[in-house]
This record gives C-alpha cells, sequence and structure tokens, in this order.
C-alpha cells in the first residue's frame, strides 16, 4: 500500500510553506461558498480569520500541496465550529428520560418526535409519546398516527386539557408502565409569542425535562438562527434538531447555529419518512458541506441494509478503483435498497455536483433501462468495458431494447464514475497517510 500511495502522491512536490497568498485566495473562493449557503456574516468572518490564522505558515509535508493543506484546516475548523464531536441525547439516571420538544408550527415537531421515537426504539428503548399540542387542528390525531405505525403508545386528553396537565400526566403514566423515554410533543406559533412561551415554561417548570430540544426547519437559513437563539434565550435549549436537510444543500443553518446559540445540534432529519432522523456528526456534515460527499454515514447505511461482506468488498474496490460493470449493476441494486437515489447521490463523492450534469439524470425508470443495458453484456465485457466497439454498443441496444445513444451514455457515466472513484481514493489514502505520519 505504502508504495502505492507514494505513486499517488509523488508527482505532487510539496512547498515548504503555505503562503499568504495562498490562503488568501483559498479563502476567497470559501468566503463566498459559506455566505451563499446563507452562513451569518459575523460567523464567516470570524471564521476566515481562524482558518488564514493556522494555515499561513503551516509547513507542507512533502507529499502535499498547499491547497491539501488549507483543506484540511478548514474540515477541521468548520467541524469544530458546528460542535466538533456528536452531542447525544442525556439520560436521566431516574427514568423515565424526559425530552420536551419545541418549535415554530411546521418545523417538524411532531414528526421529528415519531422520528426519535423509532430511534429510541431501535435501540431497546421503551418511549411514550405524549401529545401536548392542543391547538393545532387534527395535531393530536397526527401524533396518534406515528404512535400506531411505530407501535408506540401516545398519551392524550383530548384538547380541553392544558398542555400542562397533559404533561404532567403522561410522565405519571410513563412512571407506571416503565416507560424510559417521555417524548413531549408540543404547540408550535408560526411566530414567536409570550403566550406561547409562558405555556412552554409552565410545561418546563411541572415537568423538568432532561432534554429540551429545538426543532428549526434548515430550509429558512439564517431565520432559523435567529429562531434559535430567541428560544434559547427563553427557554434555554439543550438542544436542538434541524430538519429538512434533504431540501437544504447549502447548509447554512447547520454552521451558525451553534456558533451563534452556542447550542449544540443534536439530530438532522433528511426527510419526511419516519426513518430520516440521525444523530447529527459534525465531522460529516464538514466533509459533506466540502463537497466530498458523506461517505461515512453511506457506508454506514450500506452496512445496515446491505450485507456486510459486499459492502466491504465495495469498498475495497472503489479505494482501488477496480470497477467493473458487475460491480455497477450490484451497486444499482443495492443502492435501490438504500432509499431514494437523490439522496444517495447526494452523500456520494462528486456526485451532489453531477446530479446537476444533463446525462445523469437518475429516477427509477431511467435505472431500469441501465440495468437492462448491463445485463446484456457479456461477462468479458461487463469486466473489460474498453472492449465495447461499435458493433457490440449496437448489439446491447437491440438487446436491451434501447438505443444507441442510451448505451453510449451509460458508457460514458460509467468511465466518468471510475474517474470519479479513482479520485475519492486518493483523497482517501491522502486522510490515511496523513494519520499514519503524525
Ligand atoms: P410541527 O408543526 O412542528 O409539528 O411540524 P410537522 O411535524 O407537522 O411537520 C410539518 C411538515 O414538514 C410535514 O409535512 C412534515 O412531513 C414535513 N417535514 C418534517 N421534517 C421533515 C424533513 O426532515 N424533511 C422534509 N422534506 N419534510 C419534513
Ligand atoms: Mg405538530
Amino acid at each position: 500500500l505504502t508504495s502505492r500511495l507514494q505513486n499517488v502522491f509523488g508527482k505532487l512536490k510539496g512547498k515548504g510553506k503555505v503562503t499568504e497568498e495562498d490562503v488568501n485566495e483559498a479563502m476567497r473562493e470559501v468566503r463566498l461558498a459559506l455566505l451563499e449557503a446563507d452562513v451569518n456574516f459575523k460567523v464567516v468572518k470570524q471564521f476566515i480569520s481562524t482558518v488564514k490564522e493556522k494555515a499561513v505558515g503551516q509547513e507542507v509535508m512533502k507529499s502535499f500541496t498547499p491547497a491539501m493543506v488549507i483543506i484540511d484546516i478548514v474540515n477541521k475548523e468548520l467541524t469544530e465550529l458546528m460542535g466538533g464531536t456528536q452531542s447525544k441525547l442525556e439520560k436521566s439516571n431516574r427514568p423515565p428520560t424526559v425530552i420536551m420538544m419545541v418549535g415554530l408550527q411546521g418545523a417538524g415537531k411532531t414528526t421529528t418526535t415519531g422520528k426519535l421515537a423509532k430511534l429510541l426504539q431501535k435501540q431497546n428503548h421503551k418511549p411514550l409519546l405524549v401529545a401536548g399540542d392542543i391547538y393545532r387542528p387534527a395535531a393530536i390525531k397526527q401524533l396518534q398516527t406515528l404512535g400506531e405505525q411505530l407501535k408506540v403508545p401516545v398519551f392524550s386528553l383530548g384538547d380541553q386539557v392544558s398542555p400542562v396537565e397533559i404533561a404532567r400526566q403522561g410522565i405519571e403514566l410513563a412512571k407506571k408502565d416503565h416507560h424510559d423515554y417521555v417524548l413531549i410533543d408540543t404547540a408550535g406559533r408560526l411566530h414567536i409569542d409570550e403566550n406561547l412561551m409562558d405555556e412552554l415554561k409552565q410545561i418546563r417548570e411541572t415537568v423538568k425535562p432532561d432534554e429540551i430540544l429545538l426543532v428549526v426547519d434548515s430550509m429558512t437559513g439564517q431565520d432559523a438562527v435567529n429562531v434559535a437563539e430567541s428560544f434559547h434565550a427563553q427557554m434555554e435549549l439543550t438542544g436542538v434538531v434541524l430538519t429538512k436537510l434533504d431540501g437544504d444543500t447549502r447548509g447554512g443553518a447547520a454552521i451558525s447555529v451553534k456558533a451563534v446559540t452556542g447550542c449544540p445540534i443534536k439530530f438532522a432529519a433528511m426527510g419526511e419518512k419516519l426513518d430520516a432522523l440521525e444523530p447529527f456528526h459534525p465531522e460529516r456534515m464538514a466533509s459533506r458541506i466540502l463537497g466530498m460527499g458523506d461517505m461515512l454515514t453511506l457506508i454506514e447505511k450500506a452496512q445496515s441494509s446491505i450485507d456486510e461482506d459486499k459492502a466491504k468488498e465495495l469498498e475495497r474496490k472503489m479505494r482501488k478503483a477496480e470497477f467493473t460493470f458487475e460491480d455497477f449493476l450490484e451497486q444499482m441494486e443495492q443502492v435501490k435498497k438504500l432509499g431514494p437515489l437523490d439522496q444517495i447521490m447526494d452523500m456520494m463523492p462528486g456526485m451532489g455536483k453531477m446530479k446537476g450534469m444533463k446525462n445523469l439524470n437518475v429516477d427509477d425508470k431511467q435505472m431500469a433501462r441501465v440495468v437492462a443495458i448491463v445485463k446484456s453484456m457479456t461477462t468479458e465485457e461487463k469486466q473489460h468495458p474498453e472492449i465495447l466497439n461499435a458493433s457490440r454498443r449496437k448489439r446491447l441496444a437491440a438487446g436491451s431494447g434501447t438505443s444507441i445513444q442510451e448505451v453510449n451514455r451509460l458508457i460514458k457515466q460509467f468511465d466518468e464514475m471510475k474517474k470519479m472513484m479513482k479520485q475519492f481514493s486518493g483523497m482517501m489514502n491522502n486522510k490515511q497517510m496523513k494519520k499514519k505520519m503524525k
């Protein structure tokens, strides 16, 4: 492996030190990218100056370029900005652990309550949901439906009893029935107002929650951060849940929330479905924002839903960029198991960009055609795509009921994918190498 690595990096000449010029140039781009992502202006300013300070004068190891050193620092600082390490849920040493969900209307409180129950359930906990939103029409029903889907009980006293009383009795029931977690869903308003805050404070005083999680819609960018700031000032939040990250590719709220409020992001929600909630990993979010793709999450996901050997094998192949059409087909089929293609593509390094390219429009129908083309290949063609000349391509089109253009497009995509994997394996190796050198 070492000799391979030396090969890859032997070509890149080290420059001795990172100069101020190198840094300024890189930071111009980073600054623009952050502002475009709707990151708070002050946060950007502070961030840029920290990175500059750390980067200028850094020794560049023989095998790296200044850009690599800078990217590494940006990555680390971005991670730091978002809290550094994963911030876990508090756990009461006298169960039940009480979690109160708060936030504006439509932020995703009720949905997140359901998702969190599912996550806890997976860890063998026994949550109880408490329907504390008596104002929004059908809010109770919404929680009950989620509870039915999850087979998690929902405590409700209808909409004529005060939320404070509902919360209090909910916890009593949880104790009696030995639930180790209680999740209290509460009402939201369109804007922060005093009535809302008063009610939430009363609930807080009554149930003394171990966690007060603010649910915010990440698509609202800096507004999400402002909301977090006001709620934190009044409620002393213990954590933030960012929702709708599936719709927010810019990640601005994720970057600013911790820096502005001091409150850690504990979970990230990336879809409407019940399993679309994950513990928030600052490091992964940082690399994702940097466009390197959230490879760790992808591999983790792959490991839980694909058979583990296959995932490892795939990872090995990606590293080595030994990738054939057989792997491509297998991967396509496994990827289907992982979830919506768009989401997966976002997590793959470089894929985020590729999605925008005209010739890579992934939808499931198209995928079926791709599979048909690959299945028409002989074993030799799958393993050595370079032999696919014009007449073979013609045969493939006929055999799969597609057109030559489609076959050509697929082969082109395949080549691009392979190229990207090579690049990515370079990056991964680079990381490993750095670890070794430390
Ligand atoms: P609440 O008023 O805060 O309780 O918000 P709800 O839980 O009722 O959610 C409001 C809407 O946002 C619903 O249509 C949810 O399906 C949707 N939603 C919640 N979380 C997410 C998410 O992570 N991604 C997407 N795309 N939609 C979400
Ligand atoms: Mg609700």
